[in-house]
């Protein structure tokens, strides 16, 4: 028996790396269910596990337990709306990869994206690409949206994967962290992966004699070790996290300048919207709250079901 931690999972097989640094292919017997919850998958990426080999001499190892997670990232099943696809398990912070140029990302993207860091408590970097393309009035623009996410307590790093720009202040970020990276196409994800971890790294990783070879992968959550301790956890094809079990009442709850004003408003089921005595539109109209922010929760509060029945 020996302690394992999940690399990548397809759903079906799974990469472990044990204490030893040693990688394993490995499969899982029988149902698991983990904190109560069913999910389409069992096990994700960052899970801790024991595993024991199935034959001596293999490299081939079967799942036999798997650790209570500190915490998990889900989203909803595309195909199954009630069903819970999880992304990730363990992280320690969560890391948006956007830009102003090529192509623009919105505050509104940003937003959604933070929102969704705060339901997991996952401390959010937003990190802006690019800035070697950015003109004159994109650069006192990246200040403006600096300051806002700043003010609200997100760490925000401004970044040139072309001329190696803020790169070494983002590495120092992630050392001795698990941090899970998105960003929507185009805005240099795959650049980033290859700017903090080394060719060898992903190389060591392809187990071999393992009759899973040359299936497609690509679309799975992927883990990799950074050099100076710490890891990085890729997630192909997730545009953004599902916003998946926030109710209209909890969600400026997820906005940390709304959060600290919620016992202000006069009603405590207020939405921020046209009640009387609503604090929150108060301190948007006194410059307290910033504007695009309470647009943002406007959009995602109109995005979400009117009534969600818990039982
Ligand atoms: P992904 O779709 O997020 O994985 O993005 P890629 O890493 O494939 O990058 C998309 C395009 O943007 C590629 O043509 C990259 O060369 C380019 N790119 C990435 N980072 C930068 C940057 O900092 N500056 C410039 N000018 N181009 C970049
Ligand atoms: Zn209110």
């Amino acid at each position: 028996m020996a302690k394992g931690l999940v690399y990548k999972s397809t759903g079906s097989w799974y990469v472990l790396q044990d204490e030893a640094g040693r990688f394993w292919n490995a499969r899982m017997k029988g149902a698991f269910k983990l904190d109560g919850i069913t999910s389409t998958n069992p096990l994700a990426v960052g899970d801790e596990v024991d595993f024991a080999l199935e034959n001596e001499g293999e490299s081939s190892v079967m799942i036999t337990r798997i650790h209570d997670r500190r915490n998990y990232i889900n989203r909803q099943s595309p195909r199954h709306k009630h069903q819970h696809h999880i992304v990730a398990a363990n992280v320690d912070q969560s890391l948006l990869l956007a830009t102003l140029r090529d192509p623009r990302t919105s505050t509104g993207f940003i937003d959604r994206f933070l929102v969704a860091s705060e339901m997991y408590h996952v401390p959010a970097l937003v990190v802006f690409n690019k800035i070697d393309l950015y003109r004159e009035k994109d650069l006192a623009y990246l200040e403006v949206v600096k300051a806002v996410y700043e003010d609200v307590g997100y760490t925000v790093v401004a970044i040139s994967l072309k001329t190696g720009a803020g790169v070494e202040e983002v590495n120092a970020l992630l050392q001795g962290k698990t941090t899970l990276i998105s960003g929507h196409s185009g805005v240099g994800k795959s650049s980033f992966i290859n700017a903090v971890v080394p060719n060898s790294t992903i190389k060591t990783r392809d187990v071999s004699g393992w009759s899973g070879k040359g299936q497609h992968t690509t679309t799975f959550a992927e883990m990799y070790d950074l050099p100076g301790g710490g890891r990085i956890i890729d997630t192909p094809g997730m545009r953004e996290f599902g916003l998946v079990e926030v109710t209209r009442e909890e969600l400026s709850g997820y906005f940390p300048e709304m959060r600290q004003r919620l016992n202000d408003c006069q009603f405590n089921n207020c939405l921020h919207i046209n009640e009387p005595g609503c604090a929150i539109k108060q301190a948007v109209i006194d410059g307290e709250i910033d504007e695009d922010r309470y647009v943002s929760y406007y959009n995602i509060l109109e995005s979400l079901p009117e009534q969600k029945w818990k039982g």
